[in-house]
């Protein structure tokens, strides 16, 4: 169809200067603009924002990624309009580039949140709130802010059931959610006490040592 070669395509997404920012080994700066419901709202990642998103995808998705393998963030960076448009709350750290939405690709969401748990109890994590969402699929992750200035993890179910329950044990999370699986630990390949120089080896790459199950032998 000859009139079809003279259609002048819009740019390309992945023109975009950010689609080219690696900002660890697993995670591109483009990949926090996005929305599946919202594709045209999706429009960036302002500079200002980058560091925020840095530091989460330094502290707290790089280092989960390693034991649970691929995770696809179905929400990154929202714009005010984006952030309207799916209902966020306006304080949402979302909206400050510090907080994404993850499903993980290679293992179950429970398992995913387990090991989650495992690293950020173990202070592994530069990570604040973060909430598990059985009913949807996902789970946020977020870096510190002024109300969670450490590791807390919460659960919610669909908006029938009001608020974000903080787990402060696992049994807590287990009568919350209804996941069965037992806690999950951090096993280390060396005792600390006895070789401190491997101990710190061996926490530097969690990846391979979580007790929690991972499809993710890369
Ligand atoms: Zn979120």
């Amino acid at each position: 169809m000859s009139e079809l070669a003279t259609v002048e395509l819009p740019p390309r997404d992945d023109e975009d200067a950010t689609a080219r920012v690696q900002l660890t080994r697993h995670f591109w700066l483009h990949e926090f603009s996005v929305s599946a419901g919202h594709p045209h709202l999706a429009t960036g990642v302002p500079e200002a924002v980058v560091p925020a998103v840095r530091r989460l995808a330094e502290g707290v998705l790089q280092p989960w990624r390693n034991v649970i393998g691929a995770i696809r963030l179905t929400s990154g960076f929202r714009s005010a309009a984006l952030n309207r448009a799916v209902r966020g709350s306006e304080t949402s750290q979302h909206r400050r580039g510090e907080a994404a939405d993850c499903r993980p690709l290679d293992v179950a969401l429970a398992e995913a949140w387990a090991a989650l748990w495992a690293l950020g109890r173990a202070g592994q994590l530069d990570a604040g709130q973060v909430i598990y969402y059985p009913a949807d699929g996902f789970i946020h992750v977020a870096t510190p802010s002024p109300r969670y200035g450490a590791f807390t993890p919460c659960v919610r179910w669909p908006a029938s059931f009001t608020g974000y329950p903080v787990c402060e044990t696992w049994a807590e999370f287990q009568r919350l959610s209804h996941v069965r699986l037992a806690e999950p630990v951090l096993i280390t390949a060396t005792d600390p006490a006895s070789d401190p120089g491997a101990a710190a080896a061996a926490l530097s790459d969690v990846g391979t040592s979580a007790g929690v199950p991972t499809s993710d032998t890369a």
